[in-house]
């Protein structure tokens, strides 16, 4: 009986086996094609959407909703509104871009007075879940907000994101005035006319009427959230997939004149023990004064190849400026051999002439590093250096001129 028993029991072992086995193999297949009937949007068209042309007479004079700021030394501000499904998501991809002073998330184009995250999702009040932007134009303009709203979500779904399904989900720009509505009527049109997604935008463009700030507990979510199961599995790889599109295909992100966001006692020191003044230029001129690489590196925050660069490898004596604005960052008696392929230094030339900032565009925990003079962008430091400071300055040789000691 036990012999039988075992005897059937291997048989049936077998057979589970090579079922799993066939499933296996057929793994490959099944997401080749289920991949293959998803296209990916061809983003490449981005790059090339033409703005709207405006007369000087007609419509300039309506554009934008100009907010006079309360602290009259900010530059004004201009709001967009938004949605494009759950605005957990939105919030965070609006946030990174540069000339962005505010994401916020919250209701607007329904009937309802102050609406609750319940009613709304519910899909009874007529709202969509939107992100209200308030934004900086001479940094960043409403034709980049508007590639970047359409290249985080998916135009082509009615009413629906993903899992998301209703109306308060829906894609939607909500114009604030004749400049917006012409810009994103436009563009709609450009991408629906190059086929730039698998099928139609559906986006909505209505004029906008109220918004009504969410619930306290929905702002910020990615950031006070980003360990929660929701953040991890739907946000975090739906910001990286938009940041690499972003980054490849929309225009530039207008980098001058960038505020430092950390702001503290380093900065008192800065001003207090200074002789230099800061170095402001425009984005023509940067780009006049650098070369691409270097451009590509110290204004739109690029990583040169590794072991690519002229430094990585420089053992001479020496000093190494700032190439934007000549400001001395490093010197030759703290480089060190990191074999990372880029050069590597265990501390700057004096503290304030570098600044720090987090960055996270990648997700991890790096530390970004600032030319405190220009704001250029050098590289990160990480706290794998050696003694004397246990840190590591991982520069870009790009963003340096090397002065040889005589
Ligand atoms: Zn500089």
């Amino acid at each position: 009986m036990v012999i039988c028993f075992s005897g059937l029991m291997k048989g049936e072992m077998m057979k589970v086996s090579l079922l799993l086995l066939f499933l296996a193999l057929l793994t490959p297949f099944i997401y080749f094609f289920v991949g293959a009937s998803m296209r990916q949007p061809n983003y490449f068209a981005f790059s090339e959407l033409e703005e709207p042309n405006f007369s000087a007479t007609g419509d300039e004079s309506q554009l934008g909703t100009e907010l006079v700021n309360p602290n009259s030394e900010k530059p004004a501000t201009k709001l967009a509104t938004f949605g494009n499904g759950c605005f957990w998501c939105t919030e965070a991809v609006f946030e990174n871009l540069e000339g962005v002073t505010s994401a916020v998330s919250g209701y607007s184009g329904g009937s309802v007075v102050n609406p609750t995250y319940e009613a709304v999702c519910a899909g009874t009040t007529g709202h969509a879940e939107v992100i209200q932007i308030e934004y900086e134009p001479e940094k960043i303009s409403f034709a980049t907000l508007l590639k970047a709203f359409w290249m985080s979500h998916d135009p082509t779904t009615m009413n629906r994101q993903g899992n998301d399904v209703g109306t308060q989900y829906r894609s939607v720009v909500f114009y604030h005035d004749e400049f917006q509505r012409k810009t994103a009527e436009s563009f709609k049109n450009q991408l629906n006319g190059a086929n730039v997604f698998s099928s139609k935008i559906v986006t909505e463009i209505s004029p906008f009427s109220r918004f009504y700030q969410a619930e306290s507990y929905h702002q910020e979510y990615f950031k006070l959230n980003g360990r929660a199961p929701y953040c991890q599995w739907i946000i975090k790889p739906k910001l990286k997939k938009f940041n690499k599109a972003f980054a490849k295909f929309a225009d530039e992100f207008p980098s001058d004149g960038q505020e430092q966001a950390d702001v503290g006692e380093d900065a008192s020191v800065q001003t207090r023990n200074t002789t230099w003044v800061k170095v402001r230029k425009s984005d023509a001129e940067w780009r006049k004064q650098l070369t691409s690489q270097q451009y590509n590196v110290l204004r739109r925050k690029g990583t040169e190849r590794a072991f690519t660069g002229k430094d990585w490898d420089n053992k001479k004596s020496g000093q190494y400026n700032c190439v934007g604005c000549d400001l001395p960052l490093f010197a030759s008696e703290t480089k060190f051999a990191s074999g990372t392929g880029w050069p590597s230094f265990y501390q700057p030339v004096n503290k304030i002439n570098v600044s720090e900032k987090p960055d996270n565009t990648f997700f991890s925990t790096r530390t970004e590093v600032l030319c405190s003079r220009c704001d250029g962008h050098l590289g990160h430091v990480f706290e794998d250096g050696p003694q004397p400071t246990g840190l590591r300055y991982c520069i870009n040789s790009a963003s340096l001129v090397f002065q040889a000691n005589k």
